[in-house]
Formats: structure tokens, C-alpha cells, sequence
């Protein structure tokens, strides 16, 4: 154990209402058990009806929707419609429940998704003033018919923009140019609506949603909503003896130790959830905890139903099975319950004691939330954070500041990005012809990216503005949800079934032929990668390894935008073309992490343009390191590996989304370089937050890799799964020092 935090029990603030808020609504919410809000809600209800834009930063049940609820349902009494957007079809179906409950004759509600119906489209058109949609039926359907929702765009008031923290990399930056298409119909009718942005707690929300919105907007972050305290540990599991690649120390896996700490829990009479990655990790946690309970039973005569107190939740359950599991839970007749987070969506358990977490979530929202699994109603709760074999799992177990203080972790888009911006702008105009005013509204690359519009022959400019005169929608330019390439369709070979899709460029990373993919929780083995045929074809399989991609990559920089000295040398932010190539895949077995092999794989390379963050340091810094005899190459290529790993921490990514390159000596730049760029076509945002943070980054980066008690570098510091040179040469003594020249910091500080 590394850390314990104790997270103090809060106090709610005092409820009551703004005096603005109708009588018929007060009423409505008092038969709910609703007697007011909290400061942090009328805030935020109160900018909104003063007509400013607002995002809403808070945890995770802190009654976030009641404070866009109650400026919207008064703007529905009087007169006004409202636009309510998510990111999925479940969450507008749950909001719409919510405001059925309400039984407000005034109200008009309904959702408007893929499922609707022709009629029903009819009527929302007509009669609904209050609609729930989602950023894709607002692109496809919505903006490019606006003229026959006039009557609803006249009198639009405010636009609630729920959960916007899944808005971000390109996805997000295809959303942001809806929004912006969103104003300019807005205002052709005449109407300017109020946004409020409900957002997960994040570093800098106010600058997230301008870029989201191109707006101004107000920031609430204070949370007064009550809370049981909680307390929180951070674990690390021992180094073993087992080794991995290049002989490097293997650490006993977080699934491992979930079991040993569930076991423990249930002995003592704790109530516990164990999230872990993948259902079959859920029955591996279940069986060896139940396991450990039944020699306990023989050992020391513990009592002999302890083992059947433990089960795993399987994804596929019934809505009976999951009002069973929930009923046993709250009984006791369960302990235990090792779960996927498919739990998120099924199972309604409350008033657990502890929450296990094997490796981090991937952003405090996600901790947060699973966390808060615990403790409900009040009640003090225990969490355990497990980290697995990651730099980034590793730096968050030894600096709990990260996790308990002020959060670092920004939610970062590039609206900018030209591959994203064309699209919408050829939609928009063909929307409403674009004029000069436009301009404005849709960023500073807009004049650029239209001149090649024009000259691509996409849009003709006349005197009066741009416009849009094919027949072919202009919304099919855009493929908002997938990461530019046609998607691969995933198939089940047994049953024909579509599990779903992945985009071209991920799709060589995540199912070349050979690959384990975990979907939902479920684990399949992908029997062949089809690139010309489109499709991946996958069987449900248990195998007991795991893999990882690996992809050799070149880069060549097209232009620094930006630059400043950094110590003895520079950082650069700009564009960058990068050349990669997915060439083998690593097997490491599920159960203990140990290297079973790699196979090589005939992918071709790809292409891509895109922002990276470099920097560099001149000979004259680093000659003397090679004087020590330090490795130059595998210094640079062990930090560019660190780095890679805690960037996430920073920006809302996956390590997954970026990708490196470090060398002794670049060609574009002639010095030392390491590289990190956006994984995406145009760029994401990622690299431009490294930039703009990377101090603190690179210096977190050096305080993983000293974490870690390894001699030589291991995974859970400097080796990473989807390295193309197999990990070779890695320095992690040089990479300490090269980063300390880099930070000018002594050298003997960790
Ligand atoms: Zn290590
Ligand atoms: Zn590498």
C-alpha cells in the first residue's frame, strides 16, 4: 500500500429556490422529495436565466440535472422550446422518464433519435417543446432540414449540453463544429438560446467549453452536494520473479491482487465490488477468490459457505437475474461481486462497503463513479486502487496529488483541425450559403479551409459567399463517430452476428488477425483481418493470453507553430507526417503478464498528417551523458515511452490515441529529438495539451520512471506494449538524465 487518503464526509450546503422559479414547478419537485437546490445548482440555474452560458463541472451525483432542469422547464412555461443533447439514446431515454414524473401538462417532451418514427418526427416538429437528441441526428437530420423546424428554432431558449466530457479528441471536434452550425441556424431565426454544458470534473472546463461551443462560458465547480466519507488506498503490486522482454521484472498482475484484497474483504464481512477489465477477468478474479476461501475453510475451519459469497456479473444477464444479484447483494447473501463496468449499465447496487479497482479507469470521472460504487446514502466506504503494469498506473500510486488535488486532466479537441472543419463547413453551406459574416462563427482556419474547398471543387465562391451546389448530401462528408478510413466490420464467424465497428486506422492495431479483442467485456479472438473486404472476423473464444500490436513508425516534421526554449533546448508544437506500420503482435499470458511470444504480422503502412509535440536538446547538453557512458538512443527512446504513458494524465486521452518517434539524431531538426503526436488525421488536441503543459508533464513523466523500483526499465515504467523495436535499446538511467537536463533539475532529485 502506498498512500491512504481519507476523503472527509461533506456537509450539504442549504437548499432553497431561486425566487425566479414558478410555483407550478416547486410544487411538482416537493412530490419528488425535492425541497430546493444546492448552492452549486442555483448557481448555475441562475447564470442560465440571466441569460449567461454556463458549463457545470461537478462530481458524479451532485444533481447536475436539476440545475439546467429547472432554468429549462421555466423557460418551457414560458413559451420558450428547449434542445437537449446527449451522447447516447439510453441517457435521453432515462431524462425523458424524469420529465414524464414531473406530470406537467405544459410540458411537451419527446426524443428524437434513429428509432423515432415518421409520424412521430411530424408531430415533434410541430408540437414538442422540449427535445432530446444527440449531436449525430442533429447533423444528419435536424440542421440540414432547419427549415422545417422553424416554429421550434424561433423560440429556442436554451440548449442543455448533457455529460460533454465524452465530447472530446476528433469526436469532439466534429460536435463542436455542429454546435457551431447549431448557432448560425439559431440566429438566422432569429433566436439566441443559453448553453449549459454538464461535464465531469475536469481541469479548465470554462476553456474546454469554449472550444466546444465558441462561446464564453461560465464555470460552476463547486460541489455541495453531501458525501459519506471515504477512504481511499493506493496499491502496488511487489515485483516477481517471473521476466518479461529483455529479461525485465514482471509485477504480480492487479487482477491477482484484487482477488487476494476480495478475499480478505469477504472474511471480514465487507461488502465489495472488484472492477477489472474484461468479463473473463471477472471470472478469473471471482474463481481464485473463491478459491482462497475454500482453503480457508479447510485450513483454519472459516465457515463453509464463505466461497458461495462470491460470483462474477456477467454482461449478457437477464433483467430477473439482475434484480436477483442486486437483491442478494443488499441481503448479504453475497459478499462479493467481481464485475466489468457493464455494471455501470444494468445493476442498481447501493450501499456497498468497498470498491476494488484494478488499474486506473483512464480518467478520475470513470474513478470517481466506480468508487462511488461505495458508501451511498451516506455511509463511510473503503476504495482500493490497483495498479497494473503501466507508467502512468505507477506515477498515480506514488503522487496521490494527482488523484485527490486539483485535477490536472484537461478535456482537449481541435475544432480546428482542417480534415474535421471542411466537412461541416460544406454541410453548413449547403445549410445556408456561406457569407463573409460566417466566418467568424467557424474559427480562425475558416478562410484557409474554404480557398481549398473552392479549389477541390467542393464549394463555388461567388461574390455573395460560398456555396454548396452538388446533389449529394453534404453531411455524408462527415463521418463524425470514426477516425477517418471506411470502419471494419466486426463479425461473429459462428453466429453472423455484427458486434459492432472499428475505423480503419484503429482497426490495425486492435483486430489484425490473431488479436484478442475484448468487446463489452466479452473476449474474442479475431481469426482473419480482411482490409479489402472491410470486415474483421472474430470468435468468442477464453484464450489465455492477452496481445498487443506492435508498429514501427517514421516522422518528418512539415512545420513548427510554435516554439520556446525548454532548458538547454526547445519544444516545438506543429504539423508533422507520420508514416506507421503495424508489423507483429506480442502474446503476454492473461494470468501473470509473462512474454509468450510474438508473430509477425503483412500490414500495410499508413500515412497520416497530423499535430505533434517535439523536443530537443543541442550536443552540447548531452555529450557529456554520453561521456558517462549513457545510452543517448535509449535514453530518448525510454523517455518518449514514459512520456506516451502520461499524457493521458494531462489530456483526456488513450495511450492508444498517440503515438512517438525518438532518435538520436533527426534529420528535420539535426539534434536529439523525441516526438509524440495525435494518432488522428489533422490532429486531436492531444499533442497542442502536451505542449501547453509540458513542464508538468515531462516532469511527470521523469517522477514515473524514478517510482518505479525496477533496475533496468520494466513495463511498469519504460517498456511499452506497442513498441515496433521490441523495446530495444532502452536506457533508464540515461532517460532519468536526459529528462533532468531537459527540466534542468538536479539529476539526483526523484
Ligand atoms: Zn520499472
Ligand atoms: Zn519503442
Amino acid at each position: 500500500m502506498t498512500h491512504v487518503e481519507h476523503v472527509p464526509a461533506r456537509q450539504a450546503g442549504e437548499t432553497r429556490w431561486p425566487d425566479w422559479v414558478d410555483e407550478r414547478l416547486v410544487t411538482r419537485w416537493a412530490n419528488h422529495g425535492i425541497s430546493g437546490l444546492w448552492p452549486h445548482q442555483a448557481e448555475a440555474a441562475n447564470l442560465v436565466h440571466d441569460g449567461l452560458n454556463v458549463i457545470i463541472a461537478t462530481g458524479t451525483a451532485s444533481g447536475k440535472s436539476l440545475s439546467y432542469l429547472v432554468p429549462a422547464l421555466s423557460s418551457v412555461l414560458d413559451g420558450g422550446t428547449v434542445l437537449y443533447l446527449s451522447p447516447t439514446k439510453a441517457l435521453a431515454a432515462d431524462q425523458l422518464r424524469s420529465l414524464g414524473e414531473l406530470d406537467l401538462p405544459e410540458l411537451r417532451a419527446a426524443t428524437f433519435d434513429g428509432d423515432t418514427s415518421f409520424e412521430e418526427r411530424a408531430w415533434i416538429r410541430r408540437h414538442a417543446n422540449y427535445v432530446l437528441t444527440n449531436p449525430d441526428m442533429l447533423h444528419r437530420t435536424l440542421l440540414p432540414r432547419h427549415a422545417q423546424w422553424s416554429a421550434f428554432w424561433r423560440r429556442l431558449r436554451m440548449i442543455v449540453v448533457d455529460e460533454c466530457h465524452g465530447y472530446r479528441g476528433v469526436f469532439g471536434s466534429h460536435v463542436a463544429q455542429i454546435l457551431r452550425r447549431l448557432r448560425r441556424i439559431c440566429a438566422r431565426y432569429g433566436s439566441r438560446p443559453t448553453f449549459l454544458l454538464s461535464s465531469a470534473t475536469a481541469s479548465e472546463p470554462g476553456t474546454f467549453a469554449m472550444r466546444l461551443t465558441g462561446l464564453q462560458m461560465a464555470e460552476v465547480t463547486t460541489d455541495a452536494s453531501p458525501r459519506g466519507a471515504t477512504t481511499f488506498a493506493l496499491w502496488e503490486p511487489p515485483l516477481t520473479g517471473l521476466r518479461g522482454e529483455g529479461g525485465a521484472p514482471l509485477r504480480r498482475p492487479a487482477t491477482a491482487e484484487s482477488a487476494d484484497l476480495l478475499a480478505d474483504l469477504v472474511i471480514a464481512d465487507v461488502r465489495t465490488l472488484a472492477f477489472v477489465r474484461s468479463r473473463r477477468a471477472a471470472e478469473s478474479v471471482a474463481l481464485t477468490t473463491r478459491a482462497r476461501l475454500q482453503d480457508l475453510v479447510i485450513d483454519v475451519g472459516a465457515p463453509a459457505e464463505l466461497p458461495d459469497k462470491v460470483a462474477a456479473y456477467r454482461a449478457g444477464y437477464l433483467a430477473e437475474d439482475r434484480r436477483k444479484l442486486e437483491k442478494a447483494l443488499r441481503s448479504g447473501d453475497l459478499l462479493g461481486l467481481a464485475t466489468t463496468n457493464a455494471l455501470e449499465l444494468g445493476v442498481d447496487v447501493s450501499g456497498l462497503d468497498a470498491v476494488l479497482i484494478a488499474g486506473w479507469p483512464g480518467t478520475r470521472a470513470s474513478l470517481w463513479q466506480q468508487a462511488g460504487r461505495a458508501g451511498r446514502d451516506g455511509q463511510d466506504a473503503l476504495a482500493v486502487l490497483i495498479a497494473r503494469d503501466d507508467p502512468l498506473d505507477t506515477y498515480l500510486v506514488h503522487h496521490p496529488d494527482a488523484l485527490f488535488g486539483r485535477p490536472v486532466e484537461a478535456i482537449v479537441l481541435d475544432p480546428d483541425n482542417p480534415y474535421v472543419l471542411g466537412p461541416h463547413l460544406c454541410a453548413a453551406a449547403s445549410e445556408i450559403p456561406l457569407t463573409h459574416d460566417d466566418l467568424e462563427v467557424f474559427g480562425p482556419a475558416t478562410k484557409q479551409v474554404l480557398s481549398d474547398l473552392v479549389e477541390a471543387g467542393l464549394l463555388r465562391e461567388r461574390a455573395t459567399g460560398w456555396f454548396w451546389t452538388s446533389r449529394d448530401r453534404a453531411t455524408d462528408l462527415a463521418d463524425i463517430r470514426g477516425g477517418g478510413g471506411a470502419p471494419v466490420q466486426l463479425v461473429e464467424t459462428s453466429t453472423g452476428r455484427l458486434l459492432g465497428t472499428v475505423d480503419e486506422p484503429s482497426a490495425h492495431m486492435s483486430v489484425h488477425t490473431g488479436a484478442v479483442y475484448v468487446h463489452q467485456g466479452e473476449t474474442f479472438l479475431v481469426t482473419e483481418l480482411d482490409l479489402e473486404a472491410e470486415v474483421a472476423l472474430l470468435e468468442a473464444g477464453t484464450p489465455e493470453y492477452t496481445t498487443f500490436a506492435r508498429d514501427v513508425t517514421d516522422i518528418s516534421v512539415i512545420e513548427s507553430l510554435r516554439s520556446h526554449p525548454l532548458g538547454p533546448g526547445e519544444l516545438h508544437f506543429g504539423s508533422a507526417e507520420v508514416t506507421s506500420q503495424v508489423v507483429s503482435y506480442i502474446k503476454r499470458r492473461a494470468q501473470s503478464g509473462e512474454l509468450l511470444g510474438d508473430e509477425s504480422l503483412d500490414l500495410p503502412p499508413r500515412t497520416l498528417r497530423t499535430r505533434a509535440v517535439w523536443w530537443t536538446l543541442p550536443a552540447s547538453a548531452i555529450t557529456p551523458l554520453a561521456g558517462d557512458g549513457l545510452d543517448l538512443g535509449g535514453a530518448a527512446h525510454a523517455a518518449e515511452h514514459a512520456s506516451i504513458g502520461l499524457l493521458p494524465l494531462f489530456a483526456t486521452c488513450d495511450r492508444w490515441d498517440i503515438g512517438g518517434v525518438s532518435t538520436e539524431l533527426h534529420p528535420d531538426t539535426g539534434l536529439l529529438t523525441v516526438f509524440v503526436y495525435d494518432g488522428h488525421e489533422g490532429g486531436a488536441g492531444f499533442a497542442e495539451r502536451g505542449y501547453a503543459r509540458a513542464r508538468d508533464w515531462l516532469t511527470a513523466t521523469r517522477e514515473a520512471i524514478a517510482s518505479c523500483e525496477c533496475d533496468r526499465g520494466c513495463p511498469s515504467c519504460i517498456q511499452s506494449p506497442k513498441c515496433g523495436n521490441g523495446n530495444e535499446p532502452l536506457d533508464k538511467t540515461g532517460a532519468l538524465r536526459l529528462l533532468a537536463v531537459l527540466l534542468s533539475i538536479d539529476p539526483r532529485e526523484t
